[in-house]
């Protein structure tokens, strides 16, 4: 198999009254907004698992885990997140590193940043060090307003 790169992209927009996960980590705001969403909405958890499945040309996550079923239902992304993990290994694969990307134009992500990365290397069993985690916004232009994008990269090997 080699090395092989995969890519996942996601957004969910915000919703009033809801947690505000991101790579499992709750982010306390003043507007109280979370994402809406059927499980937990971690966009960010989300673009990562595509990202994996995509490299080993495995059905996304819209296909493992359906928005319709009841069983995942606010659930954590970051248990989904395992399953994933344990589906590669499956394959006889593993992470080599991540590389993550937030897109919010609010609220200010810095502080939450080391939590993230070691909440997702936990999750996976990997060093921090095979994690990247960053923010950025789009300077008012695009969709970030009003919710919140994420990309990931990754690279897979045996
Ligand atoms: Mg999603």
């Amino acid at each position: 198999m080699g090395m092989r790169i995969g890519h996942g992209y996601d957004v969910h927009r915000f919703e009033e009254g809801r947690k505000l996960i991101l790579c499992g980590v709750e982010i306390p705001n003043d507007e109280n907004i979370g994402l809406l969403g059927h499980s937990d909405a971690d966009v960010a958890v989300h673009a990562l698992m595509d990202a994996m499945l995509g490299a080993m040309a495995l059905p996304d996550i819209g296909r493992l885990f359906p928005d319709n079923k009841e069983e995942f239902k606010g659930i954590s992304s970051i248990l989904l997140l395992k399953r994933v993990n344990e589906l590669i290994k499956e394959k006889g694969a593993r992470l080599s590193n991540a590389d993550i990307t937030i897109i919010a134009e609010k609220p200010k992500l810095m502080k939450y940043i080391e939590q993230m990365r070691q909440t997702v290397a936990e999750a996976l069993g990997v060093p921090e060090t095979d994690i990247g985690v960053k923010a950025t916004t789009e300077e008012g232009l695009g969709i970030a307003g009003r919710g919140i994008a994420a990309h990931a990269v990754v690279l897979m090997e045996n």
